[in-house]
C-alpha cells in the first residue's frame, strides 16, 4: 500500500504491542516512522530495523513520556531528522491497577504525565509542524467510558481525559485542516494484557466476540483515520474493543 508514501510519522511507545504494531503498518502504508521507547531500547531498535529494511525510513528514540521536555524533543527531532511531521500517534501507555486507596499523588502524577500530559505536549509541539491533512490520533482505552469493575480509577481517569483533549484539538486544528480523534482499545493480547494472564478469562466473558483482539486490530483503525479514508473523522472516539463496552 501507498497510501502514506510521503508521509511521516511519530508514534509514542513502538517498541512493543500496540504501538509496535502501529508504527509497522503505518510504514507497510508507506510512511516513515520514529517510534519511541522509554526502557525497551532492543525492542526499539529491532522495529526501527525492519522497517529500514522494508524500504522506509525509520528510528528508535528514547523519550520517556512521564518527562515532557523529552516528548516535546521527539517532536523536533523527528522535524528534525525526516524534515517534516504529518502523523501523531500518541500510544505509550502504562496499566495502573490497584486500590484506590493505596493510589499516591506520585503514581497519579506518572499516570496522568504518560496518559495525559505526553499527549498535550506531543500534540502542541507537533501542531507547530503539522499541515493541512496532519493527524493526531491518540490511543485511550474502553475503560475510559466504562470501568466496570474496580481498581482502575486512576488508569480510567487517565483515559477519560484524552477523550477531552482529543475533542478540543479537533476544535482548535480543525481549520487548518488538521484532525484529532481517540482510539480506544479493549482487552488486545500484548505484555500489558496477555490473553493468558490473570483475569484474561473475564475480560473473555465480557467479550461478544469472545476472544481478544491482536495490536493488528488496533493498528488497522489507526491506519484508516491516518489516511485518505480519515479525512472527515474528527473528535471521534472509536472503540476498537470487540464489544467490551456494548
Ligand atoms: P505494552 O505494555 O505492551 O507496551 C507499552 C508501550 O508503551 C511500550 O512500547 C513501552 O515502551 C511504551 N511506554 C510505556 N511507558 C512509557 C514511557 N514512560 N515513555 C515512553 N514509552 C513508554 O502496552 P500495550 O501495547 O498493550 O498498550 C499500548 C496503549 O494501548 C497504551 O496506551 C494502553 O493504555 C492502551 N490500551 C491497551 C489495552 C490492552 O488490552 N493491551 C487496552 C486498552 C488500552 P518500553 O518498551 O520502552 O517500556
Amino acid at each position: 500500500m501507498t497510501e502514506l508514501a510521503g508521509k511521516v510519522a511519530l508514534v509514542t511507545g513502538g517498541s512493543r504491542g500496540i504501538g509496535a504494531a502501529i508504527a509497522r503498518r503505518l510504514a507497510a502504508d508507506g510512511a516513515d516512522v520514529v517510534l519511541t521507547y522509554a526502557a525497551s531500547r532492543d525492542q526499539a531498535e529491532a522495529v526501527a530495523a525492519e522497517i529500514s529494511e522494508s524500504g522506509r525510513r525509520s528510528l528508535a528514540l528514547r523519550a520517556d513520556s512521564a518527562d515532557p521536555d523529552a516528548v516535546a524533543a521527539a517532536v523536533e527531532r523527528t522535524v528534525a531528522e525526516f524534515g517534516r511531521l504529518d502523523i501523531l500517534v500518541n500510544n505509550a501507555g502504562v496499566f495502573a491497577y490497584g486500590p484506590f486507596e493505596a493510589e499516591t499523588r506520585e503514581s497519579y502524577a506518572r499516570v496522568m504525565a504518560i496518559h495525559v500530559q505526553a499527549p498535550f505536549v506531543a500534540a502542541q509541539a507537533a501542531s507547530r509542524h503539522l499541515r493541512e491533512g496532519g493527524r493526531i490520533i491518540t490511543i485511550g482505552s474502553c475503560l475510559g467510558e466504562r470501568v466496570g469493575a474496580p481498581n482502575m480509577t486512576l488508569y480510567s481517569a487517565s483515559k477519560a481525559a484524552v477523550i477531552g483533549l482529543s475533542k478540543g484539538l479537533a476544535q482548535d486544528l480543525g481549520a487548518r485542516g488538521i484532525t484529532a480523534n481517540v482510539v480506544q482499545p479493549g482487552p488486545i493480547d500484548t505484555d500489558m494484557n496477555p490473553a493468558d494472564g490473570d483475569g484474561a478469562d473475564a475480560q473473555r466473558q465480557g467479550l461478544p466476540l469472545g476472544h481478544y483482539g491482536s495490536a493488528d486490530d488496533v493498528a488497522a483503525t489507526v491506519a484508516h483515520l491516518a489516511g485518505p479514508g480519515g479525512r472527515f473523522i474528527t473528535g471521534a472516539v472509536i472503540s476498537v474493543d470487540g464489544g467490551f463496552s456494548a
